[in-house]
């Protein structure tokens, strides 16, 4: 018994000490995995805070090279990619964009309800001007011309002038009440980068552009804030029954694309956590009505996630009208054309409503569609601009195009658009070093034919191997409502995933997180999460 006691003790100390070891080390690990992820937040915090020592422009480098000007149109996914991944000392970088801010248009349909606020997914061009190697400038403004011929660009600033209180000459302030003063001026180029994005299509429907609220910008989020309460208010003083309530109360989002399946789902988890709870008398009568003229929507996604959609939309009431284009909007029904699936018969069908939001794709811009016009390469250009692999607008040899006001093989989205920046900004860092073994060799003045001949080769070399733009699709990911989401994943050339549920949700939410521009927007994101998930999401106008 006492060696059983004394092997005892004489063993627990041993057990004891290799316990305590391993717990001292995972204690040791996790408070450096701590304060690593504390210092690298913090420094990514200081980082975004502080603007940079940039490097001036001018108009020669010390070689006696002359520094190019380089112009930048839009600061959207493809704009601010470039930007971002420019070596911005290479060039005189001039950006021009009515917007002063990027807009994360994935959580766009997340903001007319107040599930993420505005201010959380938008950020100041400067704040990503300003960290860069050498000075950016940044003008606020539209693009109204382009001359390909003489490099030469048009733009135009509007300011809204409200009318002003001084009291000193109220018949002139009376006259400039809410007026637009507008600026137009013009700039050279060297190079060009074209990334306006597009406009709402409305493939000229008649009634669609008076009617109807779009979803692209910020404004159009407040738009549609403002519309659904109010028709929200104006319904609930109708008597139950009233056909003017009911009119009021429905909403119809035409387009089965991403953009109108996530509207839709956004709206609808709107009325059912939120609504329903602090406007019960008005919110069971709210109905959301999705309208695709196709026979399923999102057409981009595998097919048991169309299916999946389906069911989900069915279980939360969204009424899904596939086999239903839209012919023609008055000031409060949508008149369209049902195809029957069975044998082909189509009849005309009147769905009134109160809010329409209208989701079916994309327009070119008139810039877009102005340049175009100029260049006799491009005149079969009907949906945006001919590029050619290294994304060179076709007719030209200065002027490059990324993004949605491109028609390429690729899908118009936010991917495709940053991964072109990404390439545009390795392409203008090649295109400096092929100028300036070419100034060179053309200034030569201390070099021998052997290095004059080296040097030719080399840019020769560079010239022919400039690598052309391969797009790398990572998948494609969209919010449905009732917190479930659809996902068709690649990974490499190896995998594909698709899924669909609400660990997919989850997914998305850390997928869109990540892609954040900024900490502070990554920060503010997961704040509006958390405080919906507390308090609920907001029912004021505002
Ligand atoms: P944009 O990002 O639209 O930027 C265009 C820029 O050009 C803007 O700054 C604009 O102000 C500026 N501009 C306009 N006219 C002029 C002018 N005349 N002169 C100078 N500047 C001008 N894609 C995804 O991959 N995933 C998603 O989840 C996703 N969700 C989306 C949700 C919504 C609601 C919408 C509308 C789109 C979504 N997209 C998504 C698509 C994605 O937003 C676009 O493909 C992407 O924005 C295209 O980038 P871009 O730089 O070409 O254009
Ligand atoms: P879209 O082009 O993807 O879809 C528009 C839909 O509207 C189509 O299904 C079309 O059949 C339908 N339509 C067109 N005319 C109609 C009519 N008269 N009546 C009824 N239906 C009609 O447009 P979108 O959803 O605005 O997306 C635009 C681009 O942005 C796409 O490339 C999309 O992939 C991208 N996007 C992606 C996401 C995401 O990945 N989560 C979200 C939003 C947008």
């Amino acid at each position: 018994m006492s060696n059983i006691r004394f092997n005892s003790t004489t063993s627990s100390p041993k057990k004891v000490s290799g316990f305590s070891t391993l717990w001292k080390n995972t204690k040791r690990i996790t408070a450096l995995a701590i304060l690593g992820s504390v210092g690298f937040v913090g420094y990514k915090i200081y980082a975004d805070k502080e603007p940079a020592n940039q490097i001036k422009q001018v108009p020669v480098f010390e070689t006696g090279q002359r520094k190019k000007t380089l112009v930048i149109l839009g600061s959207g996914w493809g704009s601010i990619s470039l930007l971002k991944n420019l070596d911005t000392a290479l060039y005189n970088v001039v950006v021009v964009s009515p917007r002063n801010y990027f807009l994360f248009t994935p959580l766009l349909p997340s903001c007319p309800t107040g599930t993420v606020e505005l201010r959380s997914i938008i950020e100041p061009v400067r704040s990503v001007t300003r960290r860069l190697p050498g000075e950016v400038i940044y003008l606020e403004a539209e693009a109204t011309k382009i001359d390909p011929v003489n490099n030469k660009l048009t733009i135009k600033q509007s300011t809204t002038v409200h009318s002003g209180h001084s009291g000193k000459d109220t018949s002139s302030s009376k006259s400039t009440l809410n007026s637009v003063e507008e600026i137009t001026t013009s700039l050279n180029y060297d190079y060009l980068v074209v990334g306006v994005g597009a406009q709402p299509s409305t493939f000229g429907i008649p009634g669609v552009a008076e009617n109807s609220l779009f979803l692209k910008e910020v404004s159009d989020s407040i738009k549609i804030r403002k519309k659904l309460m109010d028709v929200v208010e104006a319904a609930n003083i109708l008597p139950k029954g009233d056909a003017d309530r009911k009119r009021l109360l429905s909403i119809v989002v035409c387009g089965g694309g991403p953009t109108g399946v996530e509207v839709a789902g956004e709206l609808q988890d709107y009325i059912d956590q939120d609504l329903k709870k602090w406007i019960p008398e008005v919110a069971s009568e709210v109905k959301v009505t999705l309208v695709e003229a196709l026979p399923n929507v999102l057409n981009m996604f595998n097919k048991k996630l169309v299916d999946y959609t389906k069911q989900v939309f069915q279980d939360t009431n969204i009424d899904l009208k596939t086999n239903t284009m839209v012919k023609q909007v008055t000031d409060k029904n949508v008149i369209a054309q049902v195809k029957s699936p069975k044998d082909g018969s189509t009849e005309i069908v009147e769905i009134p409503y109160g809010l329409l939001i209208w989701a079916t794709g994309n327009a070119p811009r008139p810039i877009t569609r102005d340049l175009t016009s100029k260049i006799e390469e491009q005149k079969n250009a009907r949906r945006g601009l001919l590029v050619n692999d290294k994304l060179l607008v076709d007719g030209t040899d200065n002027i490059f195009a990324l993004g949605d006001c491109t028609f390429t093989k690729f899908a118009p989205t936010a991917q495709v658009a940053f991964q072109e920046g990404i390439f545009l900004g390795s392409h203008f860092k090649k295109l400096h070093e092929i100028e300036s073994l070419d100034f060179q060799v053309k200034n030569a003045k201390d070099l021998d034919s052997v290095q004059i001949e080296r040097l030719s080769k080399k840019s020769a070399k560079l010239k022919e191997k400039l690598p052309i733009f391969k797009y790398n699709h990572q998948g494609s990911l969209a919010y449905i409502g009732s917190e479930r989401a659809v996902a068709d994943l690649v990974w490499g050339d190896w995998s594909n995933v698709t899924t669909g549920g609400t660990i997919t949700y989850l997914f998305w939410r850390s997928a869109y997180i990540y892609m954040c521009l900024s900490v502070r927007n990554q920060f503010l994101v997961c704040l509006d999460w958390m405080k919906v998930s507390l308090f609920g999401r907001d029912i004021s106008r505002e």
